[in-house]
């Protein structure tokens, strides 16, 4: 399996600097082990130093290497069924937990934000969920129907097909869902902003210290490293989509199917085409089953991204397709050239929900957030910091167990069958 990094991203481009952290090089004691500094992990070690706990992180790259500084950077306040399916499949109590933890991990974002004086590009610019078809419009309606009624929230608003089309600055979507309080961010300079500001206070942090053996007895972990190890009573792993990189303990890699998500950034848009993209500045994400989404960028520039390749090698097609998808979404931009493209990997569980739990007696994961990861890492990490510390975390459907997926091993062909499914139902607007 091939893993590449986005060092060719524009969010790479624009951020700053990684932290400086050593390697590993020495054996060590904490409270408790953290595996991966992205969004999750440094959340975890943000909650439990909080909770007073001496911790450790160790990353096999740098802060934000995987998916957290390669995404679209959209903390999005929905998932990825609608308020009035997921009232229907779980019912409104489990529902309204679900609605209060999204508002929660929009606002982890701007906590750290505040409370560890970093920017990150943080902004509540606004989030459009914008319907590919007749009967996903309808579906956002009865989203917008079911707040109101049961969670008395009247902030989202439905946009009808022109209002969405003055809004995106297209006219392919049958109309939107607009979430005024969803937030944007550059990923990238986020994770590494708060892994510099967890480092000042003290976080013990490595970076290019891939964690490569997990022992266990007596009631502690001794993770082994290749320049050193840490011994600690709890172990959370928060490698997500990146789990398999390694032979991690708790078999946690069968439980999710690591799917590549592709990204394009342009170069600057003429003003007088820029102005018709967007102009509110508000985040989109599609209903097509195979995602698209896109938002303004700095320097006048589109990012849009979709489903990238299913082996995870870069190939040129893929970004030749989303390129296509951009022109077909906004044609004005036909003749605007593509400067950055980068792709990285999400996790994807059967039930499409992240989940959070333990794999043995101090042994704790959080992971599978598809493409919603932004936010719900932060309540996930937090979740995880309660159960070190032995406090209860009620997280719905998120905290229930998450089993291997079946047939494993045949999931390339099958994700191949599924894509193509997608890819016609989409064309055929069904
Ligand atoms: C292209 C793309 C676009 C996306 N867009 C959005 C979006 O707009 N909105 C949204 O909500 N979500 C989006 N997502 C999803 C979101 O980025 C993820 O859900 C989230 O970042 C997951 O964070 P994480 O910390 O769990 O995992 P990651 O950020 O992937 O971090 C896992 C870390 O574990 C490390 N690691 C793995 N194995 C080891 C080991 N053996 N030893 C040490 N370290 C190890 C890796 O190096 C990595 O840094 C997108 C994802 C991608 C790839």
């Amino acid at each position: 399996m091939s893993f590449p990094d986005a060092s060719s991203s524009f969010w790479n481009a624009i951020s700053p600097p990684a932290p400086k952290l050593e390697r590993l090089q020495r054996d060590m004691q904490a409270d408790c082990v953290v595996v991966g500094a992205g969004f999750t992990g440094l959340n975890a070690a943000w909650h439990l130093m909080r909770r007073g706990l001496q911790v450790c992180v160790l990353e096999a790259h740098e802060p934000g290497w995987g998916a957290s500084g390669r995404n679209g950077g959209m903390a999005v306040l929905r998932y990825k069924y609608g308020w009035s399916a997921l009232a229907r499949k779980f019912g409104n109590e489990a529902t309204l937990l679900l609605y209060k933890l999204v508002q929660e991990a929009v606002n982890g974002i701007e906590s750290n934000v505040q409370e560890l004086g970093i920017d990150g590009g943080f902004k509540r610019c606004g989030h459009i969920t914008a319907a590919h078809t007749s009967a996903d419009f309808q579906a956002l309606r009865d989203d917008i129907d079911w707040l109101a009624a049961t969670a008395g929230d009247r902030v989202p608003r439905l946009l009808s097909r022109s209002e969405a089309a003055e809004a995106i600055g297209t006219s392919v979507y049958r109309g939107g869902y607009l979430d005024s309080r969803a937030g944007g961010v550059n990923p990238l300079g986020y994770a590494r902003e708060l892994a510099s500001a967890l480092s000042a206070r003290g976080l013990a942090m490595f970076s290019s210290t891939p964690v490569v053996k997990v022992e266990s007895g007596e009631g502690r972990y001794r993770v082994h490293t290749e320049g050193g190890s840490v011994t600690a009573r709890h172990l959370v792993i928060a490698t997500n989509a990146y789990t398999g990189m390694r032979d991690l303990p708790g078999g946690l890699a069968r439980r999710i199917i690591p799917v590549t998500s592709s990204v394009i950034a342009t170069r600057p848009v003429p003003e007088d085409v820029y102005s018709s993209i967007l102009p509110g500045g508000e985040l989109v994400t599609d209903t097509r089953h195979l995602v698209n989404y896109f938002r303004r960028i700095p320097g006048n520039r589109i990012l849009f991204g979709g489903r990238g390749s299913l082996s995870g090698l870069e190939k040129d097609e893929i970004y030749a397709g989303l390129f296509k998808q951009l022109c077909a979404t906004f044609p004005a931009l036909d003749s605007v050239s593509v400067e950055f493209r980068w792709s990285g990997r999400v996790a994807v569980t059967l039930d499409d929900f992240p989940h959070v739990g333990s794999w043995a007696s101090d042994g704790y994961f959080a992971m599978g957030y598809g493409g919603r990861g932004v936010a719900l890492t932060h309540v996930l990490g937090r979740a995880l910091a309660d159960m070190v510390v032995g406090a209860k975390a009620d997280m719905g459907p998120m905290g229930k167990p998450l089993n291997d997926v079946p047939l494993h091993a045949w999931r390339l062909p099958a994700m191949n069958v599924v894509a193509s499914y997608y890819r016609l139902r989409d064309l055929l607007s069904i």
